[in-house]
């Protein structure tokens, strides 16, 4: 179980957000103004709702170090990381507000997505607090480059295993890269990592990581792992809202890692947690406890 202040386990550093969601028919084109019918803010950032995932879906001790502005949008993102159980480190910043994601949600659960990175963008290698016993050492690309090579750097020379989950999609210097051990993205970053658009498999085999998971949606994910090709199907759920199924993924599995577990276990188990993710509105809120997991995989 994890409570607030426990060491070790696994640590995030990340970005931390504030979600503003509108539910619409559909996801507006360049230039369309739709009517929305609801509104709702949400703790979001790829980093926090990955450590809410670790936390509570997965069950593990769980840190973050983040960046917020000293503004009225840092305590709900705060209260939401502390009800979950993740230990923080807060770079607190007046130069910058805390980050913010506008998000269009549509009736057929698509999504559109802009962020103001804000205080996000002011983490720098030095803020990464000490290891201690952590095993794994959970990375995005909503922090600087810079900063996350680094970090990456240095949990590689203390024997931590360094996940990087390469979205929002962008190109990556072969350096960040190679100090990678578990490489996880969707097709489309995939295909824009590797430079091969529409063969998964191929595209795989193009990257030089020594193991990649690539989430599939509604398909489930397929892997390559110390050599050898895993898949696992989604679990049939109605979704509602996939915002922050690919996080409660990421921080799943991670957390299954960090227990021990095998590789294919953990894909099965990332593969309920963010299916049950689908069901709920709201990234963090969204994350399923470990007991609705295990009842789902029985
Ligand atoms: P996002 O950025 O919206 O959080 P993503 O593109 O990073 O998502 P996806 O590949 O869409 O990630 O989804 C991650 C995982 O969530 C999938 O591997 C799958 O296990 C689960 N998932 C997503 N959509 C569905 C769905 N409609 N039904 C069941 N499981 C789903």
């Amino acid at each position: 179980m994890t409570r607030p202040g426990e060491r070790g386990g696994v640590l995030v550093a990340g970005s931390a957000n504030l979600d503003f969601v509108i539910r619409a028919g559909h996801v507006p084109a360049p230039g369309e103004t739709v009517l929305g019918r609801g509104f709702d803010t949400f703790p979001g950032g790829k980093g926090a709702n990955q450590a809410v995932a670790c936390a509570r879906g997965g069950g593990v001790a769980t840190r973050m170090l983040l960046a917020l502005g000293e503004d009225a949008f840092a305590a709900p993102i705060e209260a939401s990381l502390r009800a979950a159980g993740v230990a923080t480190t807060v770079v607190r910043t007046r130069e910058q507000p805390t980050g913010v994601a506008f998000i269009c949600l549509s009736d057929t659960a698509e999504n559109a997505i802009t962020v103001a990175p804000g205080a996000n963008s002011l983490l720098r290698p030095a803020d990464l607090p000490p290891f201690d016993d952590t095993t794994h050492l959970l990375l995005q690309l909503e922090t600087p480059l810079d900063s996350v090579a680094a970090w990456a750097r240095a949990a590689r020379a203390a024997g931590v295993a360094v996940v990087l989950n390469a979205a929002p999609a962008q190109c990556l210097p072969a350096d960040l890269l190679r100090e990678v051990d578990l490489l996880i993205v969707n097709e489309g970053e995939l295909a824009r990592l590797s430079g091969v658009e529409g063969d998964v498999a191929a595209a795989i085999d193009a990257l030089a990581v020594p193991d990649i998971v690539v989430t599939l949606g509604a398909r489930g994910c397929c892997a390559r792992i110390g050599g050898q090709r895993l898949l696992q199907p989604a679990f049939s759920v109605q979704a509602l809202d996939t915002t922050g199924a690919g996080d409660t993924f990421c921080g799943t599995l991670v957390a299954e890692l960090s227990r021990r577990q095998p590789f294919a276990a953990a894909l099965r188990y990332a593969c309920a947690a963010s299916a049950l993710a689908c069901e709920r509105l709201g990234a963090q809120a969204g994350v399923p406890s470990r007991a609705e997991v295990e009842r789902l995989l029985r």
